[in-house]
């Protein structure tokens, strides 16, 4: 094999290789942003999810993603006794639909179910 065409095969099979790199990341993204779409349900219709930052939540430790908890603050929550808690098995939880619920303690909005708060209790 020349130089020539050492360095050619070479050029070539660098830019295929580039090539697929890119489209095997645009494929994954677009899979991921498919099933991040597919596990959100809607907000039901004419209510607000509560703010993070509403005073109620935040002294509780609310997080509409229970993964985002304050581990620091509740490190019992970390605790695989508490792998389940969730709102959507809380007592003060009353679902609306798959992703949303109404809680009866903190009332500026709906709460997730998949998020968590210090005042969670195990639903009877
Ligand atoms: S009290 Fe229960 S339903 Fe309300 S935010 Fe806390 S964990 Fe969720």
């Amino acid at each position: 094999m020349s130089k020539s065409s050492r360095k050619q095969f070479l050029t070539t099979s660098l830019s295929w290789m580039t090539s697929l790199f890119l489209i095997e990341g645009g494929l994954s993204l677009t899979t991921k942003l498919v099933a991040e779409k597919k596990t959100s349900p809607p907000l039901p219709e004419g209510l607000q999810p509560v703010s993070e930052s509403d005073p109620t939540a935040k002294a509780l430790g609310y997080h509409q993603d229970a993964k985002h908890t304050d581990f620091n603050l509740y490190p019992e929550r970390k605790e695989v006794s508490a792998k389940n808690q969730f709102c959507k098995h809380c007592a003060q939880y009353t679902k609306l639909n798959e992703g949303w619920g109404k809680c009866n303690i903190i009332t500026a909005g709906i709460v997730s179910s998949n998020g968590w708060c210090s005042a969670w209790s195990q639903r009877s």
